[in-house]
């Protein structure tokens, strides 16, 4: 990968061999199989007996959780918060691992709308829940960076499984929870394409 990389630096003009650069390859390559590390993750390794049987089918909301991501499309970041609820039946994950998924599907090279569908399909599956929402909220720096204009470089997803879909009270009183303290941010639908692809 280094070989590519400083074959890039060429093609962009640059001369691989001055001090600056002369690691940077090094440091590139590191760099991406870390932010891609995602691909490599077991699921169940990262959720490692952390799935608990309980009495409890109250809603619980895992909020503000930070994520970094690739735009698989520039490959440069979207970043921002992910709020995450369930409701249980019958078993819970372990609250810190939570976070740990997010990691999972935001090291990868990413769309918004499929991460937050990949986090709520991957707790819908380990636990069956009686209902699973996700919302993130992203700023896409491909948007940003590149001075695309009429395009809001800051997009909102949600994915609503179950309970969340088919029960408008549900859904409602989840969005009410998380405004407590995402400062009115979130909205209720998707905001659409999070990354223009050219
Ligand atoms: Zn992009």
């Amino acid at each position: 990968m280094q070989d590519l990389i400083r074959q890039l630096l060429v093609e962009l003009g640059e001369d691989p061999t001055r001090e600056g650069l002369q690691r940077t390859p090094h440091r590139v390559e590191k760099a991406l199989k870390f932010l891609t590390s995602g691909y490599d993750a077991n699921i169940d390794d990262v959720l490692n007996n952390a799935l608990f049987t309980v009495d409890y089918n109250e809603m619980v909301i895992v909020k503000d959780i930070d994520f970094y991501s690739l735009c698989e499309h520039h490959l440069l970041p979207f970043f921002g918060k992910c709020h995450v609820a369930y409701i249980p039946q019958g078993q819970v994950i372990g609250l810190s691992k939570i976070p740990r998924l997010v990691d999972v599907f935001a090291r990868r090279l990413q769309v918004q709308e499929r991460m937050t569908n990949q986090i709520a399909e991957t707790i819908r599956q380990k636990i069956d829940p009686l209902g699973v929402a996700v919302v993130l909220e992203g700023t896409h720096l491909c948007m940003s960076m590149r001075g695309v204009e009429k395009q809001n470089s800051f997009a909102v997803t949600s994915a609503m499984l179950g309970a969340f879909r088919d029960n408008v009270r549900t859904r409602m009183e989840f969005l009410e929870l998380m405004r407590g303290r995402a400062g009115g941010s979130v909205v209720s639908n998707p905001a659409g394409l999070a990354c223009i692809a050219d």
